[in-house]
């Protein structure tokens, strides 16, 4: 395992090289610590499994200070106007757009995403997030009431409603889109004027280390925002329990959401909950049958799989049902399967060994209980976690359509009418997304509005906008993110009531 990276064998920019090379710290108060432990987690590209940085193994110590810090913060940054709050983060946003690069190739080396991906999805998407919350900064809006208070009759009244910071934000973040999911809670949680503990995922720390060197350059006042990169059971846990936390905003799996969720109700924190998905596809027989099966390829491929909204169960008219898996395989077979940072790639590896074994663990189940490989399920030979994209022929009772792979692993059936396609849509533990596809309008409204879900989309799939509220139902999560809606989660209602007579 090589320990370095070099210029001659990589094609990263010299930057990166040097960012690498270094040995991470964390992010408290705007400077740079050791973690308390003095211990550090090798950080492994998933293309060529080496070592290619190590970063800090913080711990409660490390969250306890971050913890203080943020809450020493928060007396001054609650107090900062909105107008500050939005020009820091547009100076922010801009910074990033500056290091766009930069972080887009460390995305991948460490997650193993497509550069592409890395790019657009979330680099791209991350700093028109921060734009966009920029503008909310200077938006948030309390309320004056009439009352009524029919047993003090004559007396008047002035009511109001204030929106304030509910305080300090723990957030803990997954693997798959490291920067967004961070920026998804850093960035209202600034413009709210909330200060926050980031623990990246211990697998994709490195774009959120080059946000904090980002962060203190545009001139975030310390304690603001801290890093503290660890294990989830060590940092996590530490910060999902410091009774300094006022808030929990979780991305992740469902198991470990209910642990945290379990931890934050214990203290009564607010919390946000944003877990798995077994997002369903629907491609109804009037589809334009070309598009579905370009969209519905992509969405299970996009990102190797390993996106909370993955269209993992692709539901097909029977009369269009071979024609579409048929058209599904091929796009499959013709995937560039290589390292994230080739140009030609067309989907990288997975983020980890434990990972790859996880999804090889679900197919295997799969055609134990008789689902049919129609192409895929190969690792393929020699360093890195990769595995040919995957469709398989199912039923709906199989563990691999009810439980989440989080890998490219598409399961095909057939249904005969809407009734049919909605009833194997909904028998889900998940209700994250889900997308129709048709070109009948009235059939489009009644799916829409019938499947149980937080997002469907029609004729489209994984298409996310800053201005659209994204999160679940039943057992997919709580709360939402993006939009106003995220706004208000990082608010509370303060109930003002004067009595003026
Ligand atoms: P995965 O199994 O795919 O890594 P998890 O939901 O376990 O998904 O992890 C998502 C995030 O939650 C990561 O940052 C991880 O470190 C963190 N985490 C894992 N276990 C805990 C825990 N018990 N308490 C708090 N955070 C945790």
């Amino acid at each position: 395992m090589n320990n370095k990276i070099d210029a001659e064998t990589n094609p990263l920019i010299a930057k990166n090289i040097k960012f690498l090379n270094r040995k991470q710290k964390l992010m408290i108060n705007n400077e740079w610590v050791e973690p308390s432990s003095g211990n550090f987690i090798d950080v492994v590209d998933p293309a060529t499994e080496n070592v290619v940085s190590h970063i800090a193994a913080g711990n409660k110590v490390d969250i306890d200070k971050a913890v203080n810090a943020a809450n020493e913060a928060f007396k001054c940054w609650s107090k900062v106007t909105p107008l500050t709050r939005q020009s820091l983060l547009l100076q922010l946003a801009d910074l990033m757009e500056k290091n766009a690069e930069r972080l887009s190739e460390i995305e991948s080396i460490d997650n193993g995403k497509s550069l592409i991906i890395a790019r657009n999805g979330d680099v791209g998407s991350s700093i028109n997030f921060v734009r966009y919350m920029a503008g909310w900064a200077t938006k948030i809006m309390g309320s004056t009431l009439d009352i009524s208070a029919p047993h003090m009759p004559g007396a008047e009244f002035h009511a109001y409603i204030k929106k304030q910071p509910v305080g300090v934000i723990g957030a803990i973040v997954p693997w798959n889109f490291p920067l967004s999911m961070a920026i998804w809670k850093i960035a209202p949680a600034l413009a709210t004027g909330c200060t926050i503990v980031l623990k990246p995922a211990e697998q994709t720390s490195l774009s959120a280390l080059i946000l904090a060197e980002l962060i203190i350059e545009a001139g975030f006042p310390p304690g603001a925002v801290n890093i503290v990169t660890g294990y989830g059971l060590e940092a996590g846990n530490s910060l999902v329990t410091n009774p300094g936390v006022n808030k929990i905003t979780f991305t992740g799996s469902v198991e470990t959401g209910k642990i945290v969720g379990r931890a934050a109700v214990a203290e009564m924190k607010r919390f946000t909950l944003e877990l798995g998905g077994k997002s369903p596809i629907i491609i109804r027989k009037d589809a334009n049958i070309d598009t579905a099966i370009l969209g519905a390829s992509m969405a299970i491929f996009f990102n190797q799989g390993q996106t909370c909204t993955a269209g993992s169960r692709l539901y097909i008219h029977q009369s269009i049902f071979d024609k579409v898996v048929d058209g599904v395989s091929k796009f499959a077979e013709n995937i560039n399967v290589q390292p994230g940072y080739d140009a030609a790639c067309g989907m990288g590896p997975l983020v980890s060994d434990e990972q790859r074994n996880r999804v090889f663990g679900f197919i295997k189940s799969g055609i134990e209980e008789g689902a049919e490989v129609i192409t895929g399920a190969k690792k393929l030979p020699g360093a890195g976690y990769f595995i040919t994209p995957t469709v398989l022929k199912t039923s709906q009772k199989m563990k691999v359509v009810q439980e989440e792979i989080f890998g490219p692993v598409v399961c095909a059936m057939p249904f005969d009418d809407d009734e049919e396609a909605l009833t194997l849509a909904n028998d889900t533990r998940y209700g994250l997304a889900a997308s129709v596809w048709t070109q009948d309008l009235r059939s489009a409204h009644d799916l829409a509005a019938n499947i149980h879900a937080g997002t469907v989309w029609v004729n489209c799939h994984n298409v996310f906008d800053p201005n659209l509220p994204f999160g679940g139902v039943k057992q997919s999560g709580i709360g939402r993110e993006l939009g106003k809606a995220s706004i208000d989660g990082y608010l509370e209602d303060k109930t003002v009531l004067m009595k003026l007579n």
